[in-house]
């Protein structure tokens, strides 16, 4: 059995469209769950409806901590045919994590071939920490050749609770995947997927799985918002940017010419 989980790795808002809460009611269920730390991947601006440049960009308006709970503002992007993301070139350095995931909207189910190659690519792009919901029989994957590009490039694997009822047919395959990430030593981060208050940090599903796989806990992200934060950091992600802070200094330096001509 695993200590508790103080971490949600992925999370979205009704700012997509296909969710009912605020970020505000999402980080108070949180907390009532015990969550420390949520990861606010909202979808990437290639899904239909998906949230604009701006809505992105300006994310630094939001405190690093809402109801007592560290929000990481990132992006799920989706990965598109030609290997690439929708993550906008002006965001990359903004986002404090990105998740990448493919999605029927922007990456019909292919080959298997087609869709290992596409994961590869998003392992492959440095701004990318970990791919979520590999386990989704829609997408016949390889996952060894996926897990080993996720060690060379020092990601993340997601092991997505929602999966495990959204996307049917999931449970063996994310068995498998924790297996395979126990074998080749990758860390994996469990996220509820949540679109609705109430699921957010809720794992039963997931955390299951990772326990008949027998997966080591010291692999699993969630137990300490501490690791993410370091994995996030060591990467030199923008942790904790907030423009209310930027103000300060402008007020200071103005405080100070004012003296100056007093
Ligand atoms: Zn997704
Ligand atoms: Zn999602």
């Amino acid at each position: 059995m695993y200590k508790d989980f103080k971490v949600d790795g992925h999370i979205h808002t009704f700012e997509c469209g296909h969710a009912y809460n605020t970020i505000t009611e999402m980080a108070k269920a949180g907390k009532e769950n015990g969550m420390e730390l949520i990861c606010w991947t909202e979808h990437g601006p290639g899904l239909p409806n998906g949230s604009t440049f701006s809505f992105f960009n300006n994310m630094r308006v939001i405190p690093p901590e809402i109801e007592g709970v560290r929000v990481l503002k990132g992006m799920e992007a989706n990965i598109l045919p030609n290997g690439k993301l929708d993550l906008y070139k002006n965001l990359r350095n903004k986002m404090e994590v990105v998740s990448a995931s493919l999605h029927n909207a922007t990456f019909p189910p292919q080959s298997k071939e087609e869709n290992t190659e596409a994961v590869i690519s998003a392992l492959q792009n440095p701004y990318v920490d970990y791919v979520c919901h590999l386990g989704n029989p829609r997408y016949p994957i390889d996952y060894e050749t996926v897990i080993k590009e996720a060690k060379k490039n020092n990601k993340i694997i997601e092991i997505n609770n929602g999966s495990f009822y959204i996307r049917k047919g999931s449970k063996d395959n994310c068995i498998n995947i924790a297996e395979l990430c126990k074998k080749h030593d990758v860390p994996v981060i469990v996220g509820t997927d949540a679109h609705w208050s109430g699921a957010v940090g809720r794992f039963p599903y997931a955390r299951k799985a990772l326990e008949i796989a027998e997966f080591p806990e010291e692999l699993i992200m969630n137990t300490d918002p501490q690791k993410l934060l370091n994995y996030l950091e060591a990467k030199g992600k923008p942790l904790g940017q907030y423009r209310e802070d930027e103000a300060v200094d402008i007020f200071d330096d103005f405080d100070n010419e004012e003296e100056a001509n007093a």
